[in-house]
């Protein structure tokens, strides 16, 4: 049985959330919806603790995407992107998330593997996204992460060690919130090295991924390149990766990641 008073706080901090996602623009209006969905699921599964990370997770992404906005701009790499964040973002980016912490309830008996595969899971998206944000920063190279030569900032597969000090933070950020916050008593020494190997393991498993399977297409009309299957309302050409394979697919493999390594380093340790 729920405790009422659990679904109260829930549904206080959701309209709060609520409020602020809409008023900051962090996520288009279906994205929100879905959002505060998952984050009810997360509520009354996981517990606070789980939703406080989620939520830090979307606040400091949203405050690092704004630092640096007309220099991102200005390199084509907002452009690349294309389009707000939508509930497809939100299901790439917390949809493991959001099984890790339904089977956490579901089966009670291995509710501890599960809410580390939760916690890895956010801890590895929330490292790409700052890995991305911060990484695009940097005013040196970017390396393709396999291979040689140079990448476009922002392209998929392009790596910056910028952006690995942006992994480290929300890392650091996941691991802490996690610590603080969680119901379940966590092992800190356990949940230091779960967050740890599953941020920089999933975000480099992304990089991976949107080198050599993530669509990218190049504009028929004018010439751009794009992560975007039309442009100029002409479909575009696929020049790399595999055809509809988009960042949410990518992002989807970022977070399964996180979960696995983080599931694993909770049976082996
Ligand atoms: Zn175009």
């Amino acid at each position: 049985m729920v405790d009422p008073w659990l679904l109260l706080e829930a549904a206080v901090f959701l309209a709060v959330v609520s409020v602020v996602v809409w008023r900051t623009r962090a996520l288009d209006a279906a994205g929100g919806a879905v959002a505060v969905l998952l984050g009810a699921v997360v509520y009354l599964t996981v517990g606070r603790g789980g939703a406080l990370l989620l939520v830090t997770f979307l606040a400091v992404s949203a405050a690092f995407t704004r630092i640096g906005y007309e220099r991102k701009r200005s390199v084509g790499a907002a452009e690349l992107k294309g389009g707000t964040r939508g509930w497809r973002n939100v299901l790439g980016n917390g949809g493991v998330a959001g099984v890790a912490a339904v089977m956490s309830a579901l089966d009670a008996s291995n509710r501890h593997l599960y809410l580390y595969a939760f916690i890895g899971s956010v801890a590895a998206v929330f490292a790409d996204t700052m890995a991305t944000e911060v990484g695009l920063l940097s005013r040196g190279r970017v390396r393709r992460i396999i291979g040689f030569g140079e990448a476009r900032p922002g392209e998929p597969g392009g790596v910056t060690a910028l952006g690995y000090v942006g992994v480290l933070m929300a890392a650091m950020t996941s691991y802490a919130v996690s610590l603080l916050f969680f119901t379940n008593p966590l092992d800190p020494v356990k949940l230091l090295v779960t967050v740890l190997l599953a941020s920089t393991i999933g975000a480099t498993a992304d990089s991976v991924a949107g080198q050599l399977l993530q669509s990218l297409y190049r504009c028929r009309v004018c010439g751009a390149l794009t992560e975007l299957p039309n442009h100029c309302g002409e479909p575009a050409e696929l020049v790399r990766g595999v055809r509809g394979f988009d960042n949410q697919a990518v992002n989807a493999v970022c977070a399964l990641t996180g979960a696995v390594v983080a599931a694993a380093v909770y049976a082996f340790l």
